[in-house]
This record gives structure tokens, C-alpha cells and sequence, in this order.
């Protein structure tokens, strides 16, 4: 900030003390500077006219070129308004005032030529402008009207008489002061080389564009920049931790990965998967430590992707570790693991939370010695107890379960940090995961296996459960299973409880002749497992549960999921809970069951989820429809809302672009020292000092 930036904004013209302390209280402005980056929410074009004949009342705002006919006084007491009618020889309109009637009167004349302008409405037929703007036509050059802005302001503020047009002017009062440009904030190079508009006139034409145009390349200037600090930040705090780290580098590969490609890998894989394990192998390989996030669809086969990443850790002697936010899960894992593995010679090990004793004991000394190659568990191999001889590299699965935290402890196992690969199914807009997880990178599996049938969602209200069971009857018959899914926000809410415990006794009751599991929070790890392994041999045939299988459970014979009061559920929720059908040969649904009144926003999930099966479509939906505060993750990092220009959805493409020119820059000057820089490291340690939140997410 310079000197004049800095200024107190209560000795801007137009403001002192009582608007001063308005505008901090309301509006966070304190200085010249907040003012300035007080961008207005939207314009309207006043350089164009419009004939009275053209307009409708569905029409935003419009501008005319007449004269008054008349004055007309309508109703009386606080009900009366004035009327003036208003012609352009085209046509006729009522200009309508509610108040300050008098004033009005007095102001203007008939038989004069003014310019109007204001938002047309129909009103008994004809076309009403209440409170228009008037200003005299003389003199007037439109095009020197250009856009005009519009602040958002609060109840209090207006009470206060500090509306829009109060702000417009002291934005006016403030960029007449400045009688020689801003200190630029980034440097001339960048300037030139990405054709950007100056500072001082981009601030200039983001408040009084001179024309679309002109609005255009002032808001690309400003948001240029903004993404580009966001993101050299992330990228400066990434490089700051490779230079304090290293990492192992994982350059051979040997026989365990080319054996396993070679002899026991059950199918071709997808072209994604194999660029990502290129990807994968150029980071372990690379000397400084891996973050990488893999995000792949449900069923896109992230687990093939984790286990050949391990085998490459175990070619160069290394012990692996695989994490998994569930005991169901976990077990999962190793079964899959271990089949995949089979005849191979490659000690794999499970550790959860339920093995104790001796058992746990000999596992623990195995892992210590080295003996065990791959460990697969939940949260259980982050406790002190488990030590490593060798950890090389970890993989977590359903990244959001995790937190930062609990990264950071796995990597207090070594001396040097292994290197980290992190899956996620909820797909996390790329634009998002860029923003959030700038200190990871990304990955992502954005293909499914060959010959898999898109389930088919279809959305059911709750009084036609009749059809429901005759459709899920007609399924288990053809020796399908079906999974049947009840909203628990929170594990400990006991009503939700009920709710399953109900469907479960209605469940059992309408088909006596299935065998029906049923998993919630609340049941021990032992007895979940044991209701989960009746259901994958087929001992049941219908899975009545809460959320608890909404991650990873892989049973390819399932065919139905059936989602009760999917109202209740978010997009990403219901994406996942539909990711556990599909999975095999046989056609798949989904079905939606709501009440049969619902709100408009449920009407969209709704629709969404029948239109589309791919997931990150409804990552982008779901961002637009919640704003990226409710996303899971932006919580913590702050960094979302402090955007007051750009847009980290509808400015996805600038955000990647800059992201590389930070990229370069960070490449090109790791230690920060070339002197064409030395304004970004500067701006970013300012930027870095008032954002005290920046700091949290790497
Ligand atoms: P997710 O990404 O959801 O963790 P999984 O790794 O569980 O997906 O894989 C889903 C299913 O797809 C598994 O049954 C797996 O064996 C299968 N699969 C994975 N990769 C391929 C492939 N390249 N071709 C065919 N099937 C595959
Ligand atoms: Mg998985």
C-alpha cells in the first residue's frame, strides 16, 4: 500500500467521522485503499437509448430521450404519487414518483428535453419508471456516460443515506484525487508480456468503465492479479518445502511392479491410469518428497493405481503403508490386495483398531523389522506403537477424512517424510482442488473401466413405494442385491437411528423371503464386518444402512441403491452412495426417493443426478449451487473468500493460466533473488501478513 492508499478514508471528501465509521463497521473500508477495492457488483450501459415503441416491462433498465407532456398528482395522503408523462414521439410512458414530489415538480419542466433512465415496469397496462433517473439532454454526450456502476450496500448504510449512488460518488471524489498513477503492484514485465492494463487504470475503469471493452480488460487486469498471487503463494510455500525436504528417490524398477504387470494384473488398464502411474513414478523418482492427490470417480480404479505405486516403493527396498478412514474399508483393501498379489511373495499385513493381543504384538515387531512389506489399516497405524524400519511411501485413502494433522504425523514415522499419495472419489472441481491443495499435486483418473453401464438414476416419491418393492423384488429375484440408505448427518443423532431401525423392520417385514443386513455408526467394527461379509457372499440380500458404506465398499453384485429422503443428502453424498452400484455386467439404478413436496434447490440435485453420472460435472453443479464456502475443505483455508473479484468457478481458465505463469516464475528464481522480481516477493510478503489464514494450508 502507498502512502496515499493508506490514508484514513475519513478524510476523503464526502465521508468524516459518522460515514467513516459506517463504512468500517459495515463494509470492512478503513482506508483509501478499501475503498478503492470496493469493486462495484454490477453496471448498467448508459451510452444506449431506446424508443418508447421498443420497450416491454420485462426489460432491466432502459434509457429515453424525451419530454414531459404533463404532471399529474394520483390518490392522496401517503398513498399519492406523481405522475409525469413522458414522450419521445414514439410512444408514451408514466414516470412515477412516490416521494419528494414537490422537489420534483419544481425541478423539472415540461416541454423539455431530458434523459431518462430507469427500469421499466407494466403497470395497468401501461409502461411505469418509478424514480427515474432525469438529467437535462443538453450538452450531454451519451458515450461519456458509459457504464455505471452499482455498490452493494446494507439496511443501515441506506438508512444513512450512504446508498449506491453516495458510494459512487466518493469513489469519484477519491480517483479525482489522484493526480499520478498508483505504484504499480506487478512488475513492468508482466505488465507487457501478458497486455495488461496498469494499475490505476484498471482501478479507474473497474469503478467508471468508459466502455465494455475498457471494463472487460480492467476486470481481467484485476483478477489476473489476484489469482496470480493466490497462486505463487501456494507454489512459493510448496518450493520453501522441497528445499527443506528431500526425498527418496525411488529410480528402479524391478521385479516386483514388472512381475505384477507382467503376470497377475487381471486386465488392461485404462489409458488414464496409466498416465497417472507415469505421472506417480516421475515424482517418486524425482528426488524431492511426493504430495500428490489422486481424484478419480468412483470405480475408476484409484486402488490398481495405489498398489503399483507401491510396488515400485518396495522395488527400491521400501516398506509401504496404505490408510483407510474405515475397518470395513481397510479389510476391503487387503482382501483386494492380497488376491491381486497372490503367488507373488509380498508380505502384506493388516492393522486396525480390533487386532489386539498377541496378534497385534507380532504384527507390530514385523513392521518394525522390515518384515512386512505393504501395511494396510485405518487410523490405527498412526498411534506411537507403530513403528517402521523403512517407510517409503504412504497412500490415504478418502482423503477428506483426513486431516492436515494426521498427514503431517505419518511423516514424523521417518526421519525424511515418505512420499504421499492421497485418493479421493469426491471429486473436487480441478479448479478448486488447485486452490485448496496448492501444495499437492494433482492427478486424475477421468475415465472409467471399458464396458461398465452408466447407472440408470430415477428419481421416486415416497408414496409409491408399492412400484419401489415390486421393482427391488423383480431385481433380487434375477439374484441381484440391493442396498437400501438412510440419512444420518450425525452418527450420535438418535432420531436418525430410528428412522433406519424402522425402514429395517419394514424392510424385513416386506420381504421375508430375503435375508436383510444392516451397518450404522453405532455398531462395533467386529459386528459391521461380520453384516458386511453376510452381504458380499450373497448370504443377504438386501444391505439396510446409514452412511457408513458410502465410501469404497466394492460389491459388484449389488444392482440397486435406493437413497430414502435423498432430500436430505448433498450432491456429492448421493454421487458417491450411487458409486456403489455399477460396478458390474449388469444394468444398475439409483433411486432417489423424496417426500413429495420438496424445495427448489432439491428439485436441482435431483435433476442433476438423473441427467448425469460423471462426477465431476456434479462437483461443478454443486459448487454453483452452494458456493465454494460449503464445500468441504474450503472451511479451514480461508483462501476462497478472500477473492473479491475473481471467481474460482466461473474464472477456472485464468486460474490455471496464471497458476503456470507462477509456476515459471517460481522455476525460473527458486531463491527469490532476481531482481525483476523483487516486487512479487514483496507484494506477497504484505499479502502474506494480512491474510493470516494463507499460511495454514501448506
Ligand atoms: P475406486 O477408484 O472407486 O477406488 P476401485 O479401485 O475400487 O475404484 O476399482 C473399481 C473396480 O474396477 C474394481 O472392481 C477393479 O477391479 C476394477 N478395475 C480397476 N481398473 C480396471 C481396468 N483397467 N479395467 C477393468 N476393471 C478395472
Ligand atoms: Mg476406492
Amino acid at each position: 500500500m502507498s502512502e496515499f492508499t493508506a490514508r484514513d478514508i475519513k478524510y476523503l471528501a464526502g465521508v468524516g467521522p459518522q460515514r467513516a465509521a459506517l463504512l468500517n463497521k459495515e463494509l470492512n473500508i478503513c482506508s483509501f485503499h478499501d475503498l478503492l477495492y470496493y469493486f462495484p457488483y454490477k453496471y448498467i450501459d448508459r451510452s444506449r437509448l431506446y424508443y418508447v415503441h421498443e420497450i416491454d416491462g420485462n426489460m432491466p433498465y432502459i434509457q429515453l430521450r424525451g419530454q414531459i407532456l404533463s404532471f399529474e398528482e394520483v390518490g392522496n395522503g401517503y398513498r399519492s404519487r406523481l405522475v409525469a408523462h413522458f414522450s419521445d414521439g414514439t410512444g408514451v410512458v408514466d414516470l412515477v414518483w412516490f416521494q419528494g414530489q414537490k422537489y420534483v415538480i419544481k425541478k423539472y419542466k415540461v416541454r423539455t428535453e431530458y434523459i431518462v433512465f430507469g427500469k421499466p415496469t407494466l403497470f395497468g397496462g401501461r409502461i411505469n419508471i418509478a424514480h427515474p433517473d432525469i438529467d437535462s439532454s443538453e450538452g450531454l454526450n451519451l458515450s461519456d456516460l458509459g457504464l455505471r456502476p452499482y455498490y452493494n450496500t446494507t439496511d443501515k448504510m441506506k438508512h444513512a443515506n450512504l446508498n449506491s449512488q453516495a458510494i459512487e460518488k466518493l469513489v469519484s471524489n477519491l480517483l479525482s484525487l489522484l493526480k499520478e498513477p498508483l505504484p504499480e503492484t506487478l512488475p513492468q514485465y508482466m505488465i507487457e508480456r501478458h497486455h495488461l492494463m496498469s494499475l490505476t487504470e484498471a482501478l479507474q475503469n473497474v469503478h467508471f468503465p468508459k466502455n465494455p471493452e475498457a471494463l472487460r480488460r480492467a476486470e481481467y487486469r484485476l483478477k489476473f492479479e489476484e489469482l496470480f498471487y493466490v497462486q505463487l503463494n501456494i507454489l512459493r510455500y510448496m518450493r520453501e518445502r522441497q528445499l527443506r525436504y528431500q526425498g527418496f528417490v525411488f529410480g528402479r524398477i524391478g521385479d516386483f511392479f514388472n512381475t505384477f504387470y507382467k503376470r497377475n494384473l487381471p486386465f488392461e488398464l485404462t489409458t488414464a491410469q496409466k498416465r497417472v502411474i507415469k505421472e506417480i513414478r516421475k515424482d517418486m523418482g524425482g528426488g524431492s518428497q511426493m504430495n500428490r492427490l489422486l481424484q478419480g470417480d468412483v470405480g475408476s480404479g484409484k486402488t490398481l493405481v495405489a498398489l503399483m505405486s507401491m510396488l515400485i516403493a518396495l522395488d527400491n527396498g521400501y516398506q509401504t503403508c496404505l490408510m483407510a478412514p474405515t475397518e470395513i474399508l481397510a479389510g476391503q483393501h487387503y482382501d483386494t490386495i492380497s488376491r491381486l498379489l497372490m503367488g507373488m511373495n509380498v508380505r502384506v499385513e493388516l492393522l486396525t483398531g480390533s487386532i489386539k493381543g498377541k496378534r497385534r504384538e507380532k504384527i507390530l515387531a514385523e513392521i518394525l523389522s522390515g518384515d512386512v512389506q505393504i501395511l494396510i489399516g485405518t487410523h490405527a497405524v498412526l498411534e506411537d506403537t507403530v513403528s517402521f524400519s523403512k517407510l517409503g511411501m504412504v497412500v490415504i485413502d478418502e482423503q477428506h477424512r483426513f486431516g492436515v494433522a494426521q498427514r503431517a504425523k505419518l511423516w514424523k514415522k521417518n526421519v525424511s517424510p515418505p512420499h504421499v499419495l492421497v485418493m479421493t472419489a469426491t471429486p473436487i472441481p480441478r479448479t478448486l482442488a488447485m486452490t485448496l491443495y496448492g501444495d499437492l499435486d494433482v492427478s486424475v483418473i477421468d475415465e472409467l473401466p471399458p464396458g461398465r453401464k452408466p447407472v440408470r438414476t430415477i428419481h421416486q416419491f415416497d408414496n409409491r413405494r408399492t412400484e419401489l418393492y415390486a421393482n427391488i423384488r423383480k431385481q433380487i429375484k434375477e439374484g441381484r442385491q440391493v442396498y437400501i440408505v438412510y440419512p444420518l448427518i450425525k452418527e450420535s443423532e438418535r432420531i436418525d437411528l430410528k428412522n433406519l431401525e424402522d425402514g429395517y423392520q419394514v424392510v424385513c417385514e416386506t420381504f421375508p423371503e430375503c435375508g436383510v443386513s444392516k451397518i450404522h455408526g453405532q455398531m462395533k467394527p467386529a459386528e459391521k464386518e461380520l453384516e458386511m461379509q453376510r452381504f458380499v457372499v450373497g448370504e443377504t440380500q438386501i444391505m439396510v444402512a446409514t452412511t457408513v458404506i458410502e465410501v469404497g465398499v466394492n460389491v459388484p453384485n449389488a444392482t440397486v441403491m435406493v437413497i430414502e429422503n435423498a432430500e436430505r443428502f448433498g450432491l456429492s453424498q448421493l454421487h458417491q452412495l450411487r458409486g456403489r452400484v455399477g460396478r458390474g455386467a449388469d444394468q444398475s439404478y439409483c433411486i432417489l426417493v423424496t417426500g413429495y413436496k420438496i424445495s427448489e434447490e432439491t428439485r436441482k440435485r435431483v435433476d442433476i443426478m438423473v441427467q448425469t453420472n460423471d462426477g465431476f460435472e456434479i462437483a461443478e453443479a454443486d459448487l454453483k449451487l452452494r458456493g465454494p464456502g460449503d464445500l468441504e475443505g474450503t472451511q479451514q483455508s480461508g483462501i476462497a473468500f478472500d477473492l473479491k473479484i475473481a471467481n474460482i468457478t466461473r474464472d477456472a481458465q485464468l486460474l490455471q493460466y496464471v497458476r503456470e505463469i507462477a509456476r515459471e516464475i517460481v522455476d525460473a528464481d527458486p531463491e527469490g533473488n532476481l531482481p525483476q522480481n523483487m516486487l512479487l516477493w514483496r507484494q506477497l510478503r504484505g499479502l502474506r501478513k494480512s491474510h493470516v489464514d494463507w499460511s495454514a494450508i501448506s
